[in-house]
């Protein structure tokens, strides 16, 4: 088998506040192939972006620690790189997409201008016409016409913005594209939209996507692989198949589930999860989704449940210990 093009080892990521340590990543593994597609779902607070900036190296500075594991980008540990070696990475091998348009966009700028501005800094090798024809491709290939890259972001719609920030992203065509909850902040009809773009430009120039959403319902569209993520852990973790079709779940996913209505109606899964994802400065001992689990015993409360692996699928729960559940 050849070499995946991002592997995560027993990742370990501290946020060090005033007050006490806050454990945001607790030992997570993945890895994704090149031209796949792998969705981080979980609720807020279970580690997904945290994912996402430890592979930018982008984590808070002073703050955000990473204590142990590996992040191998084609075989090569992101961890021992340097700055320098990494600003080279972002952009042109690793591009990222933030949920809020404006975040990534410069008000005062020109659309076009932005996405120059990543070819100046990274091709320099092109001349300025072949840049300008660049620009003009990416932004017709993202729905925008060329002639409105004078325009400023403020003239777009937010549906449009978060195109424009996917064309700056993509306009390097990197090997990885990390999108953290690129569709949140869109109405729901201009989301489909976008998803789909995104889905169509990633086949096209070959990019792998890590694709950051709460929403099983975009996985389901979009990605040949899901890591479940809870309390900085991967709980469930397999091909598209396997979580959506497979017969056994974490009883996290299981909850999951149950809250997506239109999935509810032709599967038998429980009602939506009670209570709230624990305080990351004070986990729970044993099995950290156990406050909230209905299956939680005693042993649940004390042990942490390994790992069971059936093929590529993963499940961290006791209840795997039975061969039928
Ligand atoms: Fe629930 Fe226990 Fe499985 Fe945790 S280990 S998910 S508490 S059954």
């Amino acid at each position: 088998m050849s070499e995946p093009l991002l592997e995560i080892k027993d990742l370990v990521v501290e946020y060090h506040t005033d007050e006490a340590d806050v454990h945001a990543l607790n030992g997570i593994s993945l890895s994704l192939d090149k031209g796949e597609t792998l969705g981080l779902v979980g609720e807020t607070g279970a580690g997904k972006t945290t994912t996402a900036l430890s592979i930018m190296r982008l984590l808070p500075k002073k703050i955000g620690e990473i204590k142990n594991g590996q992040i191998l980008f084609e075989g090569e540990n992101l961890l021992d790189k340097t700055e320098a070696q990494m600003r080279l990475i972002r952009g042109e091998s690793i591009s990222m997409i933030f949920q809020d348009p404006m975040t990534s966009l410069n008000p005062v700028m020109r659309v076009g201008d932005q996405i120059l501005e990543a070819l100046r800094l990274h091709r320099p090798d092109m001349s300025k016409a072949e840049q300008q024809k660049k620009v003009d491709e990416m932004l017709e290939m993202v729905g925008i016409p060329a002639a409105r890259k004078r325009e400023y972001p403020h003239q777009f719609s937010g549906g449009m913005k978060q195109r424009v920030v996917i064309a700056i992203a993509l306009a390097l065509e990197p090997k990885l594209l990390i999108a953290d909850e690129p569709t949140t902040a869109l109405d729901v009809t201009i989301q489909a939209q976008v998803l789909q773009m995104m889905s169509d430009l990633k086949t096209k120039l070959d990019t792998s996507m890590l694709l950051i959403t709460h929403d099983l319902g975009v996985v389901s569209q979009t990605c040949d692989k899901v890591a479940v993520m809870y309390a900085g852990e991967v709980v469930e973790y397999g091909r598209a198949e396997d979580i959506f079709l497979g017969k056994q779940h974490h009883p996290y996913t299981e909850g999951l589930f149950g809250s997506l209505p239109e999935l509810n109606a032709t599967a038998k899964r429980l009602s939506p999860i009670n209570g709230l994802m624990p305080d990351p400065m004070a986990l729970p001992e044993g099995c950290k989704f156990h406050p909230r689990c209905p299956h939680c015993t005693e042993r649940c409360k004390k042990e942490i449940p390994a790992v069971h692996q059936d093929g590529e699928h993963m499940i961290r729960c006791h209840l795997m210990d039975k061969e039928v559940r």
